[in-house]
């Protein structure tokens, strides 16, 4: 079998045309979406990724207000810049792009933050209501998987699904969406003991280790469906998923390519988030 690959170039592309007329329709009604990005510090790579996302906001309509914070910012600096951003009615979205410097508190920061603007998910509230099956906000990279998925158009219900790793952004919210999807749900992490044999046993498999082709490709499941939120860079630049692609790909049904499957996918998740908030502030939603 040769995978069929799930673009997630054009699925995220799609996604943002509908994000953009919404976030026009916010306007018409004189409430331009509002995203407040918090960056502390000078990690490139958080530059960069930060960069994209004031970039994309704008193309689409967002209005976008950037805060950067010097690297000794301390924890007390950053609860007032939030709640600042919390009362400020043109706010509808703040993202605190993570990871923050080691003296800051990033959890209290991350609690701060008002629910109803927490668009990356990450709130204590978010990720309860989620378990509970009622989300507000969805973390943006598993529910870029999710969207991938009904983009592919795979039948979840019943389906074993396996999701490796359990990171508070992206394996435990992913495990829910599954769950809530009816699937049967296993979640691997570091003291699995014999993961080859849960990949073997899995449908549907959500890969978010961090370690380059971790997931052999003679593991997969024969037509297996395969999501790769893995990102990581080899020493010669290259980028490759948690899953060795080529081999899996002569087993699996589906995969998604790295780069160009998740990513483009998380951060229109995150801009779809900004407008719900918009639409909630207006009466849309
Ligand atoms: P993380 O917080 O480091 O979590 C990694 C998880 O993988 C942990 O639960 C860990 O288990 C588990 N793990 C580590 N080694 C393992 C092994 N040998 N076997 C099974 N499980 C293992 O990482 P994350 O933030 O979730 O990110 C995961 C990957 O996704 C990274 O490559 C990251 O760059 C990528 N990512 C991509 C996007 C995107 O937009 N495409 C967004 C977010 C993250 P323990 O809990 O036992 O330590």
């Amino acid at each position: 079998m040769t995978a069929a690959v799930i673009d997630g170039k054009a699925v995220a592309a799609g996604l943002l045309v509908a994000v953009q007329e919404r976030a026009a329709a916010c306007s018409a009604r004189g409430a331009a979406p509002g995203l407040a990005v918090v960056l502390v510090g000078d990690d490139p790579a958080s530059q960069v990724y930060v960069r994209t996302k004031e970039k994309r906001a704008a193309e689409i309509g967002l209005l976008t207000r950037d805060h950067r914070l010097p690297a000794s910012t301390d924890t007390p600096t950053l609860l007032a810049l939030i709640a600042e951003l919390n009362a400020d009615p043109a706010v509808d979205g703040i993202l605190v792009q993570l990871p923050l410097p080691r003296q800051v508190d990033s959890e209290a920061v991350l609690r701060a933050i008002d629910p109803a603007k927490d668009v990356d998910g990450f709130h204590p509230d978010n990720l309860g209501l989620l378990m509970l099956g009622t989300p507000r906000f969805v973390a943006c990279t598993p529910q870029g998987c999710m969207r991938l998925l009904a983009a592919a158009e795979v039948e979840l219900r019943g389906k074993r699904a396996l999701v490796v790793g359990r990171s508070t952004i992206v394996g435990k919210p992913m495990a829910q969406l599954l769950m809530h999807a009816d699937a049967t749900v296993t979640i691997s992490h570091s003291r699995t003991v014999d993961l080859a044999a849960e990949v073997a046993r899995a449908e549907v498999l959500v890969a978010a280790i961090g370690r380059p082709e971790h997931i052999r490709g003679e593991w997969i499941r024969e037509g297996a469906v395969v999501i790769d939120v893995g990102m990581n860079r080899l020493a010669g630049g290259r980028l490759v998923g948690d899953v060795e692609y080529a081999a899996a790909a002569e087993r699996a049904s589906a995969i998604t390519p790295v780069p160009g499957g998740v990513g483009p996918m998380t951060i229109a998740c995150l801009l779809s988030n900004v407008v719900d908030a918009a639409e909630r502030r207006v009466g849309l939603r």
